[in-house]
């Protein structure tokens, strides 16, 4: 099939599908789920074989996926989430009668998205961008990532089963395969509303303004990355400094630190960075080299880390061990807050499990810092509560710079809940009021339409004086079911 007669197909099954009832699409919905439950060993298997991925994590992955298409169910299902509000009629009003306008939101059209590569299954075919753009009653045209093929078709297959007994048109869900061209034609297509990304800042920013171009331009919700910087603080540090040091470790490592989550940059006070980079390195040493998803990932990943061995400024705790095959090993530099803030490079992303730790000395510094922080998806705080409080110039500047904020545990490890936030200012996304996780998510693929003076008879069941749907809703200036 060529694009047009996609694209096509597309938005003639978004005319049915956008007036489907929140039931339905519901049920359809958890079709998908039942789908992917029933065929887990299969999927499982694939995805296994094709991302390098552990059984245990992949395993996790699909339940982890499986829920968030039930969480989006129930969303959909209870459907106050289109924002009803009811402005009544006042006929009566002086000196001009008023108007009843009435306004909720509605489907954008069809949806572009992009699998990624990091999560065969999460953020792939049938993942967040996928389930929230299908919620909202958009049909997804998805291009499959090439690092997982087969997975990706499988799981497409799923979806398109799930349309056929839902009795829903096949045009509301389309896989399709190619390379960089294929990609941007998909955004430049005149039938395309919106395009949800996990990937690159290179080409998430390539298809924003590429987008931003069109006759008529389009929203690009691109998830891009980030370095999520952990800030410690010498109280909390100083009487938790080898748990902390493992866990941090943990979780640089989790994955060979291909999460967008992962925490690659960590501020350590001048007065315990010996200490606490010792007990890293204790912890770093019995992490064994792990495989990256693929090859050109592996190989990015070695080439970053070359490049800032040559820079005199770092100093290594541990250097990363020579590449072998797809294998790649931790490592983590030491660099101090000026040469750090000297120089944007040092902000980075190194997709894989490398980690700069930063030693600074005052609170001044900290704030320089925060000053010149790139934006982020999570900034952590390691800290006390009575060290928090001698920090609220500090945590007032890193709110601007962030999607999530911290105070306990470790940023990998993204909870699908009704609120999450995943997504934060530029250049961790092209949208920071978006998420990419959590019930949110489906506000990306929708846009607000008022009804003014319609007949009861015409409007959407969700904005009818009856409420017959039994939502939240928003009337005269208050909320009420
Ligand atoms: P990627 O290169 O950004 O590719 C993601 C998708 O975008 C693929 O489908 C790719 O197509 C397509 N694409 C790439 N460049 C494009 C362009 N200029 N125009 C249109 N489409 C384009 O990501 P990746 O292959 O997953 O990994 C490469 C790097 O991305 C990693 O090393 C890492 O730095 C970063 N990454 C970040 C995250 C994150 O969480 N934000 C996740 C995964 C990867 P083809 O592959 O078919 O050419």
């Amino acid at each position: 099939m060529n694009l047009d007669t996609i694209f096509y197909e597309a938005q003639q099954a978004f005319l049915t599908y956008k007036n489907l009832s929140a039931t339905k699409k519901a049920d359809f919905l958890e079709k998908i789920a039942e789908l992917l439950e029933a065929n887990r060993g299969a999927i499982v298997l694939m995805a296994c074989k094709e991302s390098n991925l552990p059984e245990g994590r992949i395993n996790g992955e699909l339940g982890r996926t499986i829920g968030q298409i039930k969480l989006f169910a129930n969303l959909v299902r209870e459907g106050s989430w289109v924002e009803a509000t009811i402005d009544p009629a006042d006929p009566n009003r002086a000196p001009l009668p008023k108007a009843d306008i009435r306004r909720m939101l509605t489907p954008l059209g069809p949806v572009v998205v992009f699998g990624a590569s990091n999560f065969p299954l999460a953020f792939s075919t049938a993942g967040g961008d996928t389930i929230s753009a299908l919620a909202a009653g958009c049909p997804v045209i998805y291009k499959g990532h090439p690092a997982h093929p087969d997975t990706s078709k499988f799981v497409g297959q799923c979806i398109s089963q799930a349309l056929e007994k839902s009795e829903l048109p096949a045009g509301v869900f389309t896989h399709v395969e190619g390379g960089v061209k294929m990609g941007q034609d998909l955004v430049k297509h005149p039938l395309a509303k919106a395009v949800g990304f996990t990937g690159s800042f290179s080409a998430g920013k390539s298809l924003f303004n590429i987008a931003g171009n069109r006759e008529v331009p389009i929203p690009v919700y691109a998830e891009m990355g980030s370095v999520n910087p952990i800030f410690t603080f010498s109280q909390r540090l100083a009487n938790e400094l080898v748990p902390l040091a493992q866990s941090f470790v943990s979780s640089l490592t989790l994955g060979a630190g291909q999460f967008c989550t992962n925490p690659g940059l960590i501020f350590v006070p001048k007065s315990l960075s010996d200490r606490f980079s010792n007990a890293i390195s204790e912890a770093i040493t019995g992490v064994s080299p792990a495989p990256m998803l693929h090859e050109g990932i592996a190989d990015s990943y070695y080439k970053a880390l070359t490049e800032l061995q040559l820079r005199s400024e770092l100093n290594w705790v541990k250097v990363p061990d020579a590449k072998h095959l797809i294998n790649a090993s931790p490592a983590l530099a030491e660099i101090s807050v000026q040469d750090w803030l000297s120089d944007d490079q040092f902000q980075e992303e190194v997709f894989g499990s490398f980690a700069m730790m930063v030693v600074y000395d005052s609170e001044a510094d900290l704030i320089a810092v925060a000053n010149k922080l790139h934006g982020q998806l999570t900034v952590t705080l390691w800290a006390d509560t009575p060290e928090l409080q001698a920090h609220g110039e500090l945590i007032n500047l890193l709110e601007e710079k962030c999607g999530r904020l911290l105070f306990k545990g470790v940023p990998t490890g993204v909870e699908v809940g009704y609120a999450m936030q995943h997504g934060g200012p530029y250049p961790s996304t092209t949208d920071s009021r978006s998420t990419s996780v959590g019930a949110y998510a489906i506000k990306r693929f929708a846009r607000p339409i008022a009804f003014q003076d319609m007949p009861q008879e015409l409007l959407p069941d969700a904005l009818q004086d009856g409420n017959p749907l039994g939502i939240m809703r928003l009337v005269n200036g208050e909320f009420k079911k």
